[in-house]
C-alpha cells in the first residue's frame, strides 16, 4: 500500500537522505494496485506524470522492493507477484530504450512516444499488435519464480497460442490474475488495454476507451480496419483454449476479483 512505498522511499522519514514528492508515492500506488498492466497504459501514465522521469531509477527500485517483498510475506499472493513482475519488466524494457538513446538529444517523451507507437504497429494482415504480444510473452517467460502454480499454467497456456493468433498474452494474464468473467466479460482497448472501453470504431468495432486513444491507433488501425471489418467474429477466441485447460487457469478464488 502507499505506506509501504513512503517507508521503501523514506525510510528515515523526514530525515530521510533524498525527500520524494507526494505524486511519485501516488503514481507508484496507482501502478502497483490497477488492473491495468498493458506497457502502452503504463507509458501513457508515465507521459502524464513527466515528474516520473526524474526518478527512473528510484521508480525501478521501488517496485522491485514491492516485488522481491510480495514474495517473501506469509501470505504471499501470487497474483500480486506476478502483476507486479510484470509492470517491472516493462519498465525496465522502457528506461532501458530511454536511456540507450538519450545521446540522439531527444527529450525522454520523444523517446517515450517512439516506443509507445511501436507497440502499437499493425499490418493489415495481423490479428494482433505483434510488438506488444511480444513484449507480455518476454515479462511471462522471464518471471523468475518458475515454481509459482499460477505461473506455470500461464507459461502453458502461452505456449499453445501461436505467436500471432488469438487469444493475446494480454488476456491470457488478464485471465490468470483476475479470472475469466473478467476476461471474458470485459471489451479491452486495442490501444492501452483498458478494460472499460466503451467506444468503438464504427466499421470494425475494434473497442476503444476514449477518443484520445482511437486518435492514437488510426496511424495502424486505418490500415486494418477494412480487413477485421471483412472477419468473422473471433472475440471469443479464448475459447479456442480445450475445456481443461479453462479449468486449470482458474484458481479457486478468482472468481469474484
Ligand atoms: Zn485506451
Ligand atoms: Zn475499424
Amino acid at each position: 500500500d502507499a505506506k509501504e512505498i513512503e517507508r521503501i522511499l523514506h525510510p528515515q522519514g523526514d530525515k530521510s537522505e533524498e525527500i520524494y514528492p507526494k505524486e511519485f508515492v501516488t503514481f507508484i500506488h496507482d501502478l502497483t494496485k490497477t488492473h491495468d498492466f498493458h506497457p502502452v497504459r503504463i507509458i501513457l501514465n508515465i507521459m502524464e506524470n513527466a515528474h516520473v522521469l526524474e526518478h527512473e531509477k528510484k521508480l525501478l527500485f521501488v517496485v522491485d522492493m514491492l516485488f522481491e517483498r510480495q514474495l517473501r510475506t506469509k501470505e504471499s499472493n501470487e497474483s500480486q507477484s506476478l502483476k507486479l513482475w510484470i509492470i517491472l519488466f516493462i519498465l525496465r524494457e522502457v528506461f532501458k530504450f530511454v536511456d540507450s538513446k538519450k545521446e540522439e538529444n531527444k527529450e525522454p517523451k520523444e523517446l517515450l512516444d517512439i516506443f509507445m507507437k511501436n507497440l502499437l504497429v499493425q499490418n493489415p494482415e495481423d490479428l494482433i499488435k505483434k510488438n506488444s504480444e511480444l513484449l507480455l510473452r518476454n515479462a511471462v517467460r522471464a518471471f523468475p519464480y518458475h515454481h509459482s502454480i499460477l505461473f506455470q499454467t500461464l507459461a502453458k497456456s502461452v505456449a499453445k497460442v501461436q505467436f500471432g493468433n488469438l487469444p493475446t498474452c494480454h488476456k491470457l494474464i488478464l485471465y490468470s490474475l483476475f479470472g475469466p468473467r473478467f476476461a471474458e466479460t470485459s471489451k479491452f482497448c486495442m490501444t492501452c488495454g483498458v478494460s472499460s472501453a466503451k467506444k468503438a470504431c464504427p466499421k470494425c468495432k475494434t473497442p476503444y476507451c476514449c477518443p484520445e486513444c482511437q486518435k492514437l491507433d488510426w496511424p495502424f488501425h486505418k490500415k486494418c480496419c477494412d480487413e477485421i471489418a471483412k472477419r468473422p467474429k473471433i472475440e471469443s477466441s479464448i475459447k479456442e483454449l480445450s475445456e481443461d485447460e479453462l479449468k486449470s487457469m482458474i484458481r479457486p478464488n478468482s472468481e469474484d476479483e
